[in-house]
């Protein structure tokens, strides 16, 4: 299925998707369908595909997105970044999405590779996420529906959530169709940041990335790359659980169903799932919430 994710959005309020990363393997590769094959079970709207920072799984975004939409018949969302590309290597991932008929992009600036503190733009390419959005309308019309990433809490390294709302209003009236948050613990968090959007008067969709904790040290390592606050809640929960990895799944499990829950009673128009290419937690905690 080669739909659009904004003519989804025409016919159902809320949408449920299923985000996954490109495995470094082929036998990794496989794996990833059968995950997908799967969670395709629960009849997810959409499902995105991440794109590495760097090197090798860059191109496996491609071919996995392309895979998937012909092996399962489902709307997929390829991510895409600013980073390392000049404008003629971005136009030519895109070419090759529009060949796919990949019709979903995720348009991101990316972080700077690792060891690199500051941010620079490639020779000839974006310095942030709203050019990128430009290039894609210049390029291809309205061929694909634009993405784009937000952040609840603002992001790591804008001075203030005013600011953050600023820049994020400009993506949107750049080409950014709807917005898919880095993910939260606090659901006050996400109310005030839909709070402050509808201020600027931002009417997109915010849909919420929701992690299921399987990690307690993974979580810490991520929260601390991406800015992400790790409540009290969480830490007095899920640090007793430390290295219990059975343990941490089932409270992960019943932590996301509760958030989810909330979300979606505060009126969140669906939920993004961070898989971390996992079956078990999305399969448990969409069995859970009753997704149709
Ligand atoms: C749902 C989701 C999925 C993601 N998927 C990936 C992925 O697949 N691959 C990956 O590498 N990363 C991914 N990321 C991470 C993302 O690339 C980083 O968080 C990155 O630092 C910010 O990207 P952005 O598109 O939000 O950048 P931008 O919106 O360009 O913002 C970057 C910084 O510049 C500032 N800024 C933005 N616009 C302006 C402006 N007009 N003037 C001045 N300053 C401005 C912002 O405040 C921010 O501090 C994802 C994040 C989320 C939330």
């Amino acid at each position: 299925m080669n739909r659009k994710i904004t003519d989804i959005f025409r016919e159902k309020e809320k949408t449920f998707s299923l985000e996954f990363f490109p495995p470094k393997t082929p036998k990794g590769v496989e794996q990833l369908y059968r995950t997908a094959d799967e969670l395709n079970k629960l009849g997810p709207d959409f499902v995105s595909v991440t794109y590495g920072a760097g090197g090798s799984t860059r191109g496996a975004t491609m071919e996995i997105c392309a895979e998937i939409q012909k092996r399962f018949d489902i709307a997929v969302m390829h991510h895409l970044t600013c980073v390392g590309h000049s404008r003629s290597e971005l136009k030519a991932i895109l070419d090759q999405a529009k060949a796919n008929n990949i019709r979903n992009i995720l348009s991101l600036r990316g972080d700077p590779p690792k060891g690199v503190e500051i941010w620079e733009p490639a020779p000839d390419g974006f310095e942030y996420c709203y050019q990128l959005n430009d290039f894609i309308r210049d390029n291809y019309g309205d061929f694909f529906s634009v993405g784009v990433a937000g952040f609840p809490e603002g992001h790591i390294h804008c001075p203030d959530k005013a600011t953050d709302t600023k820049h994020l209003k400009i993506k949107i009236e750049h080409g950014g169709e709807f917005i898919i948050t880095q993910l939260f613990f606090d659901n006050t968090v996400y109310s005030e940041y839909l709070e402050r959007l509808k201020n600027e008067g931002v009417q997109v969709r915010v849909i919420p990335g929701i992690l299921p904790i399987t990690s307690y040290e993974g979580l810490l390592k991520f929260c601390n790359t991406c800015g992400a606050t790790v409540t009290q809640e969480v830490h007095d929960i899920f640090k007793l659980l430390s290295g219990d990895e059975q343990a941490t799944a089932e409270a992960g499990i019943d932590f996301a169903v509760r958030q989810c829950k909330d979300l979606l009673d505060r009126g969140a128009p669906g939920l993004h799932f961070f898989t971390l290419n996992k079956t078990e937690p999305v399969r448990e905690i969409w069995k859970r919430l009753g997704i149709k």
